[in-house]
């Protein structure tokens, strides 16, 4: 197999990113044992304390392995030519360019799902079932990777022939109108993610009427915040972790509790958890992501359409006939530290909303009962309460918890 300076240089970019990760990983996970800042000394007694460290260190075991077993089998698939064998096979059943992609990236999607099942099984029925956050059964587990599998076919396929589409009758400015469906794409999404993809895998009922529900009307109407749907969600059926989110825009906005928030939290501690998420609307932050995303979406494919054409681009994946798919992946592999910069962007960004949420939150409600729900959502997912700063810049999309306390109680 030929291979060109590209392929050596998506090669360093795999390795690069492993040890990297690996090594943010590793300096977090030094921190394990370090004690407790004192305003989160009430949040776990010794033994929960000492089971959340034990949690945290299986899953630092566990990517380790998972991460490092998935760089091999990527380096080896390169090395040996995998992909211009799957570019062969894909040949020798079609020659057609839409049918050819999609049986391409259908035999690749369906080579890497096969392989991380055993990791995904590993998680959810040994990590998480040891330390009793699952309560997934494994028929749930197998639907949730079936319908999972059917919506990228339907989503990703339907997505991937209107590109080759576009590309084919518009040539270079093919980016454009790639866009301009993205954009429909993630506005459509946004809108009805409630409404068409939830039901896929949860019940969601509207919450009954009772103190809690007026409880939260009450708040909402103080604010001026219009809100006709409340649903809660049998996020029981999965886990026990617990969580609320706010999803839609104008009529479609609603607000979803999981049942296991309404079970573990009081009342002033859901409407407080509430107040943030109305937080993040009013704070205009569900429209700055949305405009964040479409124009990092629209710099990729930008940058996209410019070397799309290269044959340089699909010999770099080792594909000695150029084609759209195999430039994809090409593209994909190449653009992948550009991607890593543009989520540290997300990442910062949505750390400062977090806290604005969070003081809006403390304006309008209270601080007292957002710091006391805080706790006890850590608690329940053990979550780690002395990451590496490091850690916290690349990877977290909220703040540490003692940095939210600390703004809390400011
Ligand atoms: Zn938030």
């Amino acid at each position: 197999m030929e291979k060109n300076s590209l392929f050596y240089i998506i090669l360093a970019i795999l390795v690069v990113q492993y040890l990297v990760h690996q090594y943010l990983e590793y300096l977090n996970a030094k921190r394990f044992t370090s004690t407790l800042p004192p305003e989160l000394v009430d949040v776990f007694d010794e033994e929960e304390y000492r089971k959340s460290q034990q949690y945290k260190q299986t899953n630092y075991k566990f990517g380790l392995i998972s991460d490092g077993f998935s760089l091999i089998v990527t380096i080896c698939f390169l090395w040996f030519g995998g992909f211009e064998w799957v570019d062969q096979l894909t040949r020798s059943i079609t020659e057609s360019t839409i049918p050819m992609a999609l049986i391409f990236f259908g035999i690749i999607m369906l080579g890497s799902a096969v392989l991380g099942l055993p990791f995904s099984y590993y998680r959810t029925f040994v990590i998480e079932e040891q330390y009793g956050f699952n309560k997934t059964t494994k028929s749930t587990f197998l639907s949730d990777k079936i319908k999972g599998g059917i919506l990228t076919i339907i989503l990703g396929g339907g997505i991937l022939t209107l590109f080759i589409l576009f590309y084919q009758s518009t040539g270079p400015n093919f980016w454009i109108y790639a866009w301009a469906m993205v954009a429909v794409v993630i506005l459509f999404i946004n809108l009805f993610y409630s409404r068409l993809i939830v039901p896929l895998f949860n019940k969601q009922t509207p919450l009954e009427d009772g103190s809690l529900k007026s409880s939260i009307e009450n708040y909402a109407q103080k604010v001026g915040f219009e809100l006709q749907n409340i649903f809660v969600i049998d996020g029981s059926k999965r886990s026990t972790k617990a969580n609320a989110y706010f999803s839609g825009f104008g009529k479609e906005k609603r607000i979803t509790l999981f049942d296991t928030l309404i079970n573990d939290l009081t009342e002033d501690e859901i409407v407080a958890v509430l107040a943030h998420e109305v937080g993040h609307y009013k704070r205009k932050h569900i429209i700055v992501n949305l405009i964040v995303s479409l124009l990092t979406t629209g710099l990729t494919l930008f940058i996209l359409s410019l070397f799309i054409n290269h044959p340089e681009i699909s010999l770099a994946i080792g594909v000695s006939t150029p084609s759209f798919h195999a430039a994809l992946v090409g593209f994909a592999l190449l653009y992948s530290p550009i991607s890593e910069i543009t989520g540290l962007v997300m990442n910062y960004l949505s750390r400062k909303f977090e806290f604005q949420a969070d003081d809006f939150a403390k304006t309008t409600f209270a601080a007292t009962p957002l710091v006391s729900s805080l706790k006890k959502l850590s608690k329940k997912s053990l979550s780690n309460l002395t990451p590496h700063p490091a850690y916290v810049f690349v990877h977290y999309s909220h703040p540490p918890l003692v940095e939210r306390i600390r703004n809390l109680k400011a």
